[in-house]
């Protein structure tokens, strides 16, 4: 058996274009959806998502705006610079870019932007609404492949779903959002991490497997059952003299082996990537949306 591709940038391109008409409507009553990007320190992993973010907020005729300050900033100006995109009118999506440097806490941060312009849906109070399957504004990833196995017609519902990785951003969220009584969800949901014992055990029994654990090509072809279906969401650098850059970008999955064994996979990059930024424009679309019906 060879896989079926999931087209990320297709289906990616798919949901912006889908957005274009709520874009003018909001544009017809005078409002231009605006994004506010922040990005602390020199870290060029981040400097790429933010200048995509940017770059789709451009084709999509969205209003942009990325604020940049050096690693050194104390935690009480970046609260100051959060309060003022809070209270701009022009904006209604705010993303501060992680990781932050270490002297920062995140969470302060997080709670410091208002919910109605929490666009990477990291709020407590996103959070919450989302685990209790009431909508509003979704973490982008998550949300992202939700939406690739929605367009590529694979339904969770009675699948066993193994998820690597229970971070706040990717296991954990994509975790409540497939237990969802709800369509496009109701999966059976096992969750590893790095304390977990005899993972290819457990990864072997997976209908749809999730790697979201940053460590390159950890998923081998022998981990994974016939058909299974797999959601690679790892990005991992690893060095590649030959290449210009000098590194190339791989998954979580060993492409390889593992699209030997599966119905369907995505590949890194063009898999969820792209997904994450289309989800990102969604919010900022919904966000504006949202403020605006409620002036
Ligand atoms: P993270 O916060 O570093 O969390 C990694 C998770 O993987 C943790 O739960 C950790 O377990 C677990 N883990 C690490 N090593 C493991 C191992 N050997 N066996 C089992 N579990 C292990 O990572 P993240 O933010 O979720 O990101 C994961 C990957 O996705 C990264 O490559 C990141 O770049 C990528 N990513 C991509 C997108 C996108 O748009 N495509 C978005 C977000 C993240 P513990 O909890 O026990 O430490």
């Amino acid at each position: 058996m060879s896989a079926q591709l999931i087209d990320g940038k297709q289906i990616a391109q798919s949901i912006k274009n889908n957005l274009k008409g709520r874009i003018s409507a909001l544009k017809e009553k005078g409002i231009t959806p605006g994004l506010a990007a922040v990005l602390v320190g020199d870290n060029p992993a981040s400097q790429t998502y933010v200048n995509s973010k940017v770059k789709a907020c451009e084709k999509l005729g969205l209003f942009s705006k990325v604020i940049k300050r050096p690693a050194n900033i104390d935690q009480y100006e970046l609260i100051q610079i959060i309060n003022e995109l809070n209270n701009n009118d022009k904006i209604h999506g705010i993303l501060v870019q992680s990781p932050l440097p270490s002297d920062i806490d995140e969470l302060t941060i997080t709670l410091n932007i208002k919910p109605e312009k929490d666009v990477d849906g990291f709020h407590p109070y996103n959070v919450g609404i989302m685990l209790l399957g009431r909508g509003g504004l979704l973490p982008c990833t998550p949300h992202g492949i939700m939406k690739l196995l929605e367009y590529s017609n694979i339904d969770p519902s009675g699948k066993e779903v193994v998820i690597v990785g229970r971070s706040n951003i990717v296991g954990k969220p994509i975790a409540a959002m497939l237990l969802q009584k709800a369509k496009n969800a109701n999966a059976t949901i096992t969750v590893v991490h790095s304390r977990s014992q005899n993972i290819p055990e457990i990864t072997k029994r997976a209908d749809i497997l999730i790697a979201a654990i940053g460590q390159p090509e950890f998923i081998k072809g022998g981990m994974v059952k016939d058909g299974v279906v797999i959601i690679d969401v790892g990005i991992n650098r690893i060095e590649a003299p030959e290449t210009n850059k000098g590194y190339r970008l791989v998954g979580d999955v060993e492409f390889d082996s593992c699209f030997e064994k599966a119905s369907y996979i995505t590949p890194v990059p063009g898999g969820v990537g792209p997904m994450t930024i289309a989800m990102l424009m969604e919010n900022t679309v919904k966000a504006a949306e949202l403020i605006s019906s409620s002036l």
